[in-house]
């Protein structure tokens, strides 16, 4: 029902209404309280205190209105209710004298209490006379104070929610009863009602607990029908075994890490049913998941299928390319790259090893997703990263499969529980939480601008000492141009400055992947001392003698880029240090360096990002519509996501598909979320 048939709304109402993004009594209805002001206890004026938030009731003593400056007024009256008087203010609201002095009872006025010129007064209180006879209770209850647009006075938004009230039990319950009796919910109705007009703050509590619920639910809903329906689907049953395992270990001549262990079994288990796997791998930056999906793909080469490596960028890509060929030839599988800058000779190469099956793994960016390429049996898909993708490319890449492929998806932002149950709800996840023995915690500073100077003579001292460092230049474009000109200009300026002398190499998104390429293999062969840097390094590079990571101007990097940057080094045994050069622009910057410096926990890091930030910022736009939820809130409200999806999964496991006809509006609503999922998949 569109707002415009609600009597007391009417048209006029709706044009009001739909700047606030109001169209439906629903939206009206779920357009719910920013807070709440508790007015329902009258106070003495005399036992007002400074600060306090009160409701008084008296007579108007004096009225009088002032323009001290041009138009600037000043309305001030008294109110008196016999144990004392405190004074009113109004600002620049000529209307209020005329209407105040119509008054002749008394009058209800709700506000907060300062220490004023003369004594106690409410500036710009909420008012109203009193009617002959009436006791004030409408006035004085517990009042909705909604978030407001300009243009929309408090007292609108207030009418009109009250006159959509009326019609509250045209909005369907859906909730099956049996749900609400186990999880404590009121019905919609009455939560609706009280949500706007509560009693006590309690009910208002109880009554925004159950919409919460309901918003997290319906997702949830949607996400785990979703995932019981992977489930259902016939896919491939690997042949997998602890053995590959170790021969991925024994070829990377390391000891897999007990977690590392634990997540290829998880991997495998889902790898050997002949259903397809849905998979989140998360682990902090470091904690070896290219070893793991290693052994994943490993698998699927041995089971006679091909796999496809995806990366957000070229390097990484590049990255991934160069380990698995290292990692793989003695294991005889062949590994063909694909990325968007390549040679049109090497693409054509590319694209026919992948598409006879001469090559087993395919790793490249979202190069892979084209049409040109064709997978000979495409049976495993892996995407690193993945919150850089749209879901959509993981979809793209995995319809390029031999029937219903496998999906591992890999990231390295390790979140809260209750945004990965939201992001990634319909995945099973598994986590490495443990990192390769040996690591040592980066030593991380703070210098300011004007302490460059003492920064790369430290620098200097460890690069004669055979250490290799990163300098990450600044961000100051979003333009991959301007950025590689800022880059080639530090560069030039350590070169012939600071780091004279080393042997300095320039990387940035602008150059010719060869070049790219030929850069980076120089700097792991220790050709390169130091590697100045755009952040195309920021994900997944990975060189173990760099030692060193130069941060300049820190402050404009957000925690979660900051983060994987450092990442790049403390990856051997050595000690490694990573500098921020910054000043503090302001109060949220220093916040972030300050992390920084204190913790070099992944998980800590983006929960301080989150409270900085919020999700819908930490995801980027991408995600975003996955968060846009009407009344719940991910970070506060995850005690009751927890319930919600717990509800959820149990009826999803007693009605996979809603087919009951009890569950029929749940279903609809189900169908409306699944479309915001879709619509968050495509950017
Ligand atoms: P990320 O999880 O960030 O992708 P990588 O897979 O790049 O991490 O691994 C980081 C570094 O740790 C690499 O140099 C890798 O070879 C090394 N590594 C991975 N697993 C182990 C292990 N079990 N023991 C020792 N080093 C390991
Ligand atoms: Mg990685």
């Amino acid at each position: 029902m569109e707002v415009q048939y609600v009597k007391g709304i009417g048209p006029p109402g709706a044009k009001v209404l739909a700047k606030l993004g109001i169209a439906s009594l629903e939206d009206l209805l779920l357009y719910l309280p920013r807070r709440y002001e508790d007015r329902s206890n009258f106070r003495t004026i005399a036992s007002v205190r400074a600060g306090e938030f009160v409701t008084l009731k008296g007579r108007l003593v004096a009225v009088e209105s002032k323009a001290p400056r041009g138009n600037f007024t000043i309305t001030r009256a008294g109110i008196s209710d016999g144990s004392g008087t405190i004074g009113l203010v109004w600002f620049n609201q000529r209307w209020i004298r005329p209407r105040l002095s119509k008054i002749t009872g008394e009058i209800i006025v709700y506000g907060q209490v300062k220490e004023g010129q003369w004594g106690y007064e409410i500036n710009s209180p909420e008012w109203e006379p009193l009617a002959p006879e009436a006791d004030g209770e409408e006035f004085a209850r517990i009042v909705p104070v909604y978030p407001l647009v300009e243009g929309v006075p408090q007292k609108t938004i207030r009418r009109f929610v009250e006159r959509g009230l009326a019609y509250v039990d045209k909005i369907e319950d859906v909730i099956p009863p049996g749900i609400a009796r186990k999880s404590g919910l009121r019905p919609l109705a009455w939560s609706l009602q009280h949500v706007h007009r509560p009693t006590s703050l309690e009910e208002a509590e109880t009554a925004k607990r159950r919409l919460v619920f309901e918003e997290f639910f319906s997702l949830q809903l949607a996400l785990g029908m979703r995932h019981a329906e992977e489930g259902t689907r016939s896919g491939i049953a690997f042949r997998v075994g602890p053995e590959l395992a170790s021969e991925v270990e024994a070829a990377a001549s390391v000891v897999l890490t007990g977690a590392q262990r634990r997540v290829i079994e998880e991997i495998y288990r889902d790898m050997g049913r002949p259903h397809p796997m849905n998979r989140l791998l998360q682990g902090d930056v470091g904690s070896g998941k290219t070893l793991v999906a290693a052994a994943a793909i490993l698998a699927a080469a041995r089971s006679g299928y091909q796999a496809a490596l995806m990366a957000p960028t070229e390097i990484l890509a590049e990255q991934h390319y160069v380990n698995l060929h290292r990692l793989f030839e003695a294991l005889g599988l062949k590994v063909a790259l694909l990325v968007g800058k390549q040679g049109k000779r090497e693409r054509d190469n590319a694209n026919k090893a992948v598409a006879t099956g001469e090559a087993h793994v395919a790793v490249g960016t979202h190069a892979l997703v084209q049409e040109a390429v064709t997978f000979h049996k495409l049976g495993l898909v892996v995407v690193d990263e993945q919150h850089k993708f749209g879901v959509l490319q993981r979809a793209a890449l995995r319809r390029k499969g031999f029937g219903n492929p496998d999906v591992l998806v890999m990231t390295a932002t390790p979140i809260p529980r209750s945004l990965t149950l939201t992001v990634y709800g319909d995945l099973d996840l598994s986590v490495i939480d443990e990192m390769p023995p040996g690591r040592r915690p980066i030593r991380t500073h703070w210098k300011l601008p004007s302490e460059r100077d003492s920064v790369y003579e430290g620098v200097r001292k460890l690069l004669s000492e055979g250490a290799q460092a990163y300098v990450v230049c600044p961000l100051v474009s979003e333009s991959e141009k301007v950025l590689a000109q800022a880059a080639t200009e530090l560069y030039d300026r350590l070169k012939h400055g600071a780091l004279e002398g080393f042997r300095v190499g320039l990387l940035h998104g602008q150059q010719k992947a060869a070049e790219k390429e030929a850069t980076m293999l120089a700097f792991r062969n220790k050709e390169l001392d130091v590697l100045v840097s755009t952040t195309v390094i920021e994900v997944g590079v990975d060189v173990p003698n760099a030692k060193v990571m130069i941060i300049e101007d820190a402050n404009r990097y957000g925690l979660a880029q900051l983060h994987q940057l450092r990442g790049r080094v403390g990856r051997g045994g050595a000690q490694s240090y990573c500098v921020l050069i910054g000043a503090a622009t302001n109060p949220e910057t220093e916040e972030r360096l300050r992390v920084m410096v204190e913790t070099t926990d992944g998980f800590k890091i983006a929960e301080k990002d989150l409270e900085i930030r919020g999700p819908g910022e930490m995801f980027g736009t991408r995600q975003h519509g996955a968060f846009e939820f009407r009344v719940a809130d991910v970070l506060r409200h995850g005690r009751i996501l927890e319930e919600a999806r717990q509800a959820a999964l149990d009826l999803v496991a007693a009605d996979p598909k809603l087919e009951k006809p009890e569950h029929a509006g749940l279903k609809a609503r189900v169908e409306t979320d699944s479309a915001r999922l879709v619509r968050t998949d495509i950017t």
